[in-house]
């Protein structure tokens, strides 16, 4: 009998555990509250980047380039291969980490003059650019539905329900009780509300914002972007949406996700302010659109996938804490997620619950804080 299991959420994590259980001939009950990629979940926007570089950490460089292969094995029209920059403030900061990691594992990158990517960019402020031009954008919402209807293809089955915990079992609200070898819990932002008691996730409100452009700044022209120390990340035009600006310190902190979605005025100005700023060509172009969105973070911004500690078995487990940048992993967490689950390999440490989690690297564009003007820092 193959292994059975039951998988909340259908967000990115939840999908591709989904998919890749389903494709090694597992059993499995795919329960999601709304539709994969919805507009509340966090992997529900159009464009996520897809970077390799995580400063002086390998691991999630490694896990990044094989997500890349993954993404492109599941349709390569998810990948737009823009390439990613990074401005670099400091001449021997996260970007010469994230240098020396790349090169040491073989992944494309170098330093170059950023006039030569995009159509009006200031650089006074940049010790250097560095280029991932392997690294990308990916179509999102679009991944995350083709991870969930390709588990359907491999037979899952798919169940539209709101979820709750009863030990090892999971119930819907619908009344019905669903048991399995495995229950794993990949609840995104929701985490918080379902596992608060072993969980420590802060939930913020954070936007995106998209300016009206002319043609010459689409993707994959022009590449993603991260100013790591700036704490602002973006993109160029991708499918005429728009080049998009990302405020990526944390946000407020959002009290209920049932609220109304309405973007940040302060936020908005910060990403206007960056826009100016780095890119004085489209300054003044218009804001055509605005997300809001959440990010779940953990106290070192490492995810969480690890097995309940209440049930030794490692029957249940919970996978999330994206903290702003799991997207992109998702394949290839799920592929490890598969090995860890049936015990044919250990856990990944740094996801673990417990003192083995390290705090030594920032993984996303933390940065430092940005003014409350508005301006960007640094
Ligand atoms: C603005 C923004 C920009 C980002 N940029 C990037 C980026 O460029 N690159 C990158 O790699 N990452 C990025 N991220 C992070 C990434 O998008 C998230 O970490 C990731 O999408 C989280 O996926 P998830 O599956 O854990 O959660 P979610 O996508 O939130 O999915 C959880 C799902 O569980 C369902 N659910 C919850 N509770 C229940 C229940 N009780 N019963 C049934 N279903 C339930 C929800 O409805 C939801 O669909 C960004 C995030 C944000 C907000």
């Amino acid at each position: 009998m193959p292994p059975s299991a039951v998988v909340v959420g259908a967000g990115v994590l939840g999908s591709a555990l989904a998919d890749r259980l389903a494709r090694s001939s597992w059993d499995v009950q795919h329960v999601e509250q709304y539709a994969p990629g919805h507009v509340r979940s966090g992997s529900g926007d159009e464009s996520r980047l897809i970077r390799a570089a995580h400063g002086a950490d390998a691991m999630h460089a490694r896990m990044s380039r094989r997500a890349l292969e993954l993404w492109r094995e599941l349709d390569p029209r998810l990948v737009c291969p823009s390439g990613v920059a990074w401005f670099a403030r400091r001449p021997d900061g996260w970007e010469a980490d994230a240098e020396r990691v790349l090169t040491s594992l073989g992944i494309p990158n170098e330093r170059v003059d950023p006039t030569e990517l995009f159509p009006s960019v200031r650089t006074d402020d940049l010790a250097f650019t560095l280029l991932e031009p392997e690294a990308g954008l990916l179509r999102a919402r679009d991944g995350v539905r083709a991870l969930a209807d390709r588990a359907v293809q491999a037979g899952a089955e798919r169940i539209v329900a709101v979820a709750r915990p009863d030990g090892e079992r999971v119930v819907l609200d619908d009344g019905r009780v669903l048991e399995a070898d495995h229950v794993i819990w990949a609840c995104g932002a929701w985490m918080a509300r379902l596992f608060g008691d072993v969980l420590d996730l802060r939930i913020t409100h954070q936007d995106v914002y998209y300016f009206g452009v002319p043609g010459r700044w689409a993707a994959p022209g022009v590449p993603g972007w991260v100013d790591f120390d700036g704490a602002v990340y973006g993109m160029g035009d991708l499918d005429g949406r728009g080049v998009k600006v990302g405020p990526d310190q944390e946000g407020p902190a959002i009290g209920s996700l049932d609220a109304e979605r309405r973007a940040d005025p302060t936020l908005e100005r910060t990403a206007r302010a960056y826009l100016g700023h780095r890119f004085p060509g489209i300054a003044d172009a218009p804001l055509v659109g605005s997300r809001v969105c959440q990010y779940e973070m953990t106290p070192d911004e490492h995810f969480v996938v690890a097995p309940h500690p209440a049930f030794s078995d490692g029957r249940v487990w919970l996978v999330g804490g994206g903290s702003g940048h799991a997207f992109k992993h998702g394949p290839a967490l799920a592929e490890r997620l598969e090995r860890w689950i049936l015990a044919s390999e250990a856990p990944e440490p740094a996801f673990g619950l417990g003192p083995e989690r390290h705090h030594d690297v920032q993984l996303r564009t933390g940065g430092s804080p940005l003014s409350g003007s508005g301006e960007p820092s640094g």
